[in-house]
């Protein structure tokens, strides 16, 4: 049987407080400790699963734990990606290349953060910039749960997780609030570096 390394839930790379007050120390404890945690969890046992199954040559339940795989192996590297995206020095806007990038694939950063802004409202799960590197062009997307509205080959830069277990303790139904407390912690220079590596794909 081929070795992999076991999913594991990265640590915060700042402490539970250090986002207040756009993301309280109460809800950044709970995401990561209990949501992501759990998505770790959920990849880790679809692949024993997986695994399991192609040993004893019974495949009947490989289909519904492939969409484990997808399903919490989306929602973990989409936390991953998140947590890595703010920072307690973020706020302000790009600048650089990305800056650049937005203002020619969006028109102006108004424009794309209009837009953005409007996928964080509308989604059942998470508004991303992604680059897609078929059309060579950074896009935002709506997605729905962790997977759903994803587009094939493109490469999330910026994530913001919108489902309620995100926002709902610390503003309620304020959505919109939200939103604008995340961009108050955005950490343009690892938006930046994200891109890089999306580049480099
Ligand atoms: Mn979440």
């Amino acid at each position: 049987m081929p070795e992999h390394s076991n999913p594991e839930l990265p640590p915060l790379p700042y402490d539970y407080d250090a986002l207040e007050p756009s993301i309280s120390e109460q809800v950044a404890t709970w995401h990561h400790d209990t949501h992501h945690q759990g998505y770790v969890n959920g990849l880790e046992s679809a692949e024993e699963t997986l695994a399991e199954n192609r040993e004893s040559g019974d495949f009947g339940g490989s289909p519904g734990a492939i969409r484990s795989v997808t399903h919490n192996g989306s929602g973990h590297y989409l936390h991953t990606l998140f947590w890595d995206n703010m920072s307690p020095d973020g706020g302000g806007e790009p600048s650089g290349e990305l800056a650049d990038r937005i203002e020619e694939d969006f028109g102006s950063y108004e424009g794309w953060k209009g837009e953005f802004k409007a996928a964080a409202g509308a989604a059942g799960g998470w508004a991303l910039l992604a680059y897609d590197p078929v059309a060579d062009q950074l896009r935002n997307l709506v997605v729905d749960k962790h997977d759903q509205g994803a587009l094939w080959g493109s490469h999330p830069i910026l994530a913001l997780d919108v489902w309620e277990h995100s926002y709902y303790y610390d503003y309620g139904p304020d959505r919109g609030d939200f939103i604008e407390g995340f961009f108050e912690v955005v950490d343009w220079k690892n938006v930046a570096h994200q891109y890089e590596k999306a580049l480099q794909h």
